[in-house]
């Protein structure tokens, strides 16, 4: 019996045969795929002859590329099509994909003859690409500890031990106390200014509990629609009072204790790897490198979009000033915006979505990447696919060249989980004088079609489209040597810029009249609409960057400097969040006890990145809409300078060649109508 995980694939493409896997092929395929990657790794350590950069770190680049290629498999299938048995599969592999990444990283002897080459690196006459990946290795290792001594060797471990328990037990208490929480209705009077929708998923809510009448929780599917559309202010008050006390509740999951000790370990793990503070640490790989680049960015952002919030909140106040509040709580915020909203804009949905038929919303984004970047998309449907609704394209430049295959998989079914994304199931590198293009996914959870009427898209899943094709670009025209620096394979706060700057052309005319097409009439999309869309897209935004720009600051508050002096976790909360505050401080409430991104996700030093990208991405475009949306030679210069160049060079250094110069906010302040 063969393994077909195992196997060459033989398709034309190579693409992954998707239609011959069977469930019990996966977990022999990683490890025989493990075992072959140990032994790569062990014949480039056994090397009798000098480290040179080919014979160790081309070589260690190299290895492991067939456990890469069934990891990608087998893990975007646990994305986007996943059952119970492929989740317990996941379950049995990941220890051993953990242990064999400990291995490599834990290997002394490896790690020496890397060492060897990093210390004589401006002898080698390498290439910036090749420098980089000699640094990004060399990194790999000292970052985990391998320049330390036994002794402190064993304390970094003991704080990584710590730190994965700790935010464990964070994320635990968070969820303990979201799903502890139930706003039980049984008074009809209690639902109003709810639309009917939210109303029947808490009646569904209650009934799943065996319950009367409604329930709502601090789920965001449930807990936002609630705060936006309620209309007893005592309820909103009560849901958001208990939405902002997770984890500070004087019980067994208050947060406070861990968020000390978490920030404490962090900068403890820093300081012994040589760095000044955990911030330190995390910014040396990205784009903005230092704290006090971050904290500029931040300061000089919070005092360019202060007046705009400041008047917007006025706006909010007023309005709610004619339903008799004094002041605005709040409780109040997403109501009265919403109340707002529909006094400035009144967009309505509905009027939007004919005009965004999926099918002409894909064929306008493959009609720009034709104008911009050359490229033509063909439907393949030979291709193997992991499931029927999957699209398969073969996409080619002008001359026919093959760039990249390229995988749609858009509509919601059970095994798929939420949201939208872009990955890869197969990356892209040059070796032997060929090179290897890239096999490049989309998975999105848009309105399915039905018997009677096609999928037409929200507005904003028009952006979402776009945003992660985006990405998808970024993937596809991939230009590198290396697997590893190819394609978004770049510092963390960049990777957003082609997919950020992608979105700019969903709002202009010229872009909007090559497929905002009526799906009846086939009637262009009317510009006052269009006009519309653009206005509303800023409603709010000072209000909102401040808000962003809020949790920014506390969390390089909290990790920038030595924080072993801090008892209190409000107290320092407060104090951070002096600058940034518009609406009255609840005590009874903490943000930081409940902050999973940087407690228990990996935004750690990186809230500010969302910010960040966007600044990036509207100067960028602002260079388009100076030359023309369409102009064939700043295409072809983020092409090559951006898109082609994955993580080969700094990221500054390539957007400087791009764009002739730092980006700064003026573009980004200006489309978001902060400053005029
Ligand atoms: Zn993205």
């Amino acid at each position: 019996m063969t393994n077909p995980l195992l196997k060459k694939f033989d398709a034309i493409y190579s693409t992954a045969p998707f239609s011959k896997i069977k469930n019990e092929n996966f977990k022999p395929a990683f490890i025989e795929g493990i075992k072959n990657a140990k032994s790569e790794i062990d014949a480039i350590v056994n090397n009798k002859r000098v480290p040179t950069f080919e014979n160790t770190i081309e070589a260690l680049e190299f290895s492991g590329q067939q456990l890469d290629r069934i990891s990608s498999i087998f893990f975007n299938l646990n994305s986007a099509d996943t059952n119970d048995e492929i989740q317990k599969i996941a379950q049995e592999v990941s220890p051993l994909l953990t242990e064999f990444s400990n291995d490599i990283t834990l290997n002394e002897n490896l790690f020496k003859r890397i060492q060897l080459i990093y210390d004589i690196k401006d002898e080698l006459n390498l290439t910036s690409e090749q420098e980089m990946l000699l640094t990004r290795k060399y990194k790999s290792f000292v970052r985990n500890g391998a320049n330390l001594n036994e002794e402190k060797k064993i304390e970094l471990r003991k704080i990584d031990t710590q730190l994965s328990k700790l935010k464990l037990t964070f994320g635990e208490n968070v969820l303990a106390e979201t799903n502890d929480f139930e706003l039980h209705l049984s008074n009809k009077n209690q639902l109003k200014g709810l639309p009917n929708s939210v109303i029947e998923a808490a009646e569904l809510a209650a009934k799943q509990k065996n319950k009367d009448g409604w329930v709502f929780t601090l789920d965001y599917p449930s807990y936002v629609p609630f705060m936006t559309f309620s209309d007893d202010r005592k309820l909103r008050k009560r849901m958001s009072f208990a939405f902002g006390a997770r984890a500070f509740k004087k019980n067994k999951f208050n947060n406070e204790q861990i968020v000390l000790d978490l920030v404490n370990n962090r900068y403890k793990r820093a300081v012994l790897l040589g760095y000044k503070s955990h911030a330190h640490f995390v910014l040396e790989e990205r784009m903005a490198e230092t704290p006090e680049t971050v904290n500029l960015f931040l300061n000089d952002l919070l005092i360019k979009a202060k007046p705009a919030a400041t008047i917007e909140f006025d706006q909010l106040s007023a309005i709610a000033k004619k339903d008799g509040i004094e002041q605005i709580q709040k409780w109040d915020s997403s109501y009265y915006s919403e109340k707002l909203k529909k006094e400035l804009f009144d967009l309505e949905e509905e009027k939007l979505k004919p005009y965004f038929k999926l099918e002409n919303v894909i064929d306008g984004v493959f009609q720009i990447s034709n104008k911009l970047y050359d490229l033509n998309f063909e439907e393949i449907a030979t291709i193997d696919k992991y499931h029927e609704d999957v699209k398969t394209y073969k996409v080619t430049d002008t001359s026919g060249n093959y760039i990249a295959i390229l995988y749609a998989d858009f509509f919601p079914r059970k095994g798929k989980r939420n949201g939208a994304w872009m990955t890869s199931f197969k990356g892209q590198w040059k070796k032997d004088g060929k090179n290897s293009r890239p096999h490049i996914s989309i998975v999105c959870n848009f309105t399915k079609p039905t018997t009677t009427k096609p999928s037409l898209l929200t507005f904003n899943e028009v952006t979402t489209l776009f945003h992660e094709f985006g990405h998808a670009l970024h993937g596809m025209l991939a230009n590198t040597n290396y697997p590893s620096l190819s394609g978004t394979s770049v510092f963390w706060d960049f990777v957003e810029l082609p997919s950020q700057v992608f979105e700019n052309w969903c709002y202009e005319k010229e872009a909007l009249s090559l497929f905002a097409k009526h799906f009846e009439t086939n009637e262009l999309i009317p510009m006052e609409l269009i006009l519309k869309i653009k206005k509303s897209s800023n409603f709010l935004e000072g209000i909102q960057t401040l808000r962003q720009l809020s949790f920014g600051v506390l969390d390089m508050e909290w990790h920038s400097k030595n924080p072993s002096e801090i008892i209190n976790v409000k107290e320092f909360e407060t104090i951070s969040f002096k600058g940034t505050q518009l609406y009255p401080d609840i005590k009874e409430n903490c943000m930081s006890t409940s902050f999973s991104h940087i407690f228990q996700g990996g935004y750690s030093s990186g809230y500010y990145s969302y910010k960040w990208a966007e600044v990036l991405d509207a100067d960028a475009f602002s260079l388009f809409l100076e030359k023309g949306i369409f102009d064939k030679e700043t295409a072809l210069n983020f092409k090559t300078n951006v898109l082609e160049k994955g993580g080969t060079e700094k990221p500054m250094k390539l957007y400087k060649k791009f764009r002739g110069k730092k980006p700064n906010n003026t573009a980004l302040l200006k489309r978001a109508g902060l400053i005029k």
